[in-house]
């Protein structure tokens, strides 16, 4: 299993992706959640990172691909791959293609998740983050056992800062200019499956299973 998981922001991706991550036995690659580990290592790339994070941007390329060429250099890749905001424009989706080609791998499913603006806008200003583990909850969707905490590791539950609605419009705006001419470059390899966002956590579970299990 090689896929990928794309859709604006707050549309459920990270959600979707912990229950297919662990069903198919396959490491979660989120560009994201990686440039905020190397923000918490204080690192020089996770401080350049967080500058564009907290604008709402995209961070560079040559960044961001960088980045994803250390991860797949991990042996843990080879039984399969979820991953999942990346890639993000069409030089992303290129630079991911050359690098699976000098694998001599390719991608099983590029699955995107559309969504309304509305409901996108409520997922966001609900979300809450483990500060620690960066496990992900909902205010009234997805509520931890305790209001505040994390069931795992009892972290702090945080509102991302790039998550104020000011920065959202701002991400929304950069994903229709340049993510979304990313599922038109799926659709033409035929590897695209579009699933419908807003239907319940348990509901777009079993879709992808289903789908994704009639691609084995
Ligand atoms: P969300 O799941 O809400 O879309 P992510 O955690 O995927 O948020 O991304 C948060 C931010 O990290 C993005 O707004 C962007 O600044 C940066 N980022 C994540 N992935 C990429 C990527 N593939 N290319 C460029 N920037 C990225
Ligand atoms: P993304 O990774 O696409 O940015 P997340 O998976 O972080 O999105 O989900 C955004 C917010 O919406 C989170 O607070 C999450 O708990 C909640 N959420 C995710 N999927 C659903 C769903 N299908 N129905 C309702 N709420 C959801």
């Amino acid at each position: 299993m090689r896929i990928i998981l794309m859709g604006p922001p707050g549309a459920g991706k990270g959600t979707a992706a912990e229950s297919l991550i662990k069903h198919y036995h396959i490491p979660h690659i989120s560009t994201g959640n990686i440039f905020r580990e190397l923000y918490k290592d204080r690192t020089k790339v996770g401080k350049i990172a967080k500058e564009y994070i907290e604008r709402g941007e995209l961070v560079p390329d040559d960044i961001t691909n960088e980045i994803v060429r250390h991860r797949l250099s991990h042996s843990d890749v080879k039984k399969g791959f979820l991953f999942d905001g990346y890639p993000r424009n069409l030089e992303q989706a290129e630079a991911l293609d050359k690098m699976l080609n000098d694998m001599g791998w390719t991608l099983t499913a590029a699955i995107n998740f559309s969504a309304p603006d509305e409901v996108i806008i409520k997922r966001i200003s609900g979300r809450r983050v483990c500060e620690t583990c960066g496990t992900v909850y909902h205010v009234t969707n997805k509520k931890p056992k305790v209001p505040g905490v994390c069931d795992h590791d009892q972290g702090r539950l945080i509102h991302r800062n790039d998550d104020m609605e000011h920065t959202v419009r701002r991400r929304l705006k950069i994903y229709l200019n340049h993510t979304e001419p990313v599922i038109g470059y799926y659709r033409e390899k035929g590897l695209l499956i579009t699933v419908d966002g807003t239907q319940s956590i348990e509901e777009i579970d079993q879709t992808l299973k289903k789908v994704l299990g009639e691609k084995t």
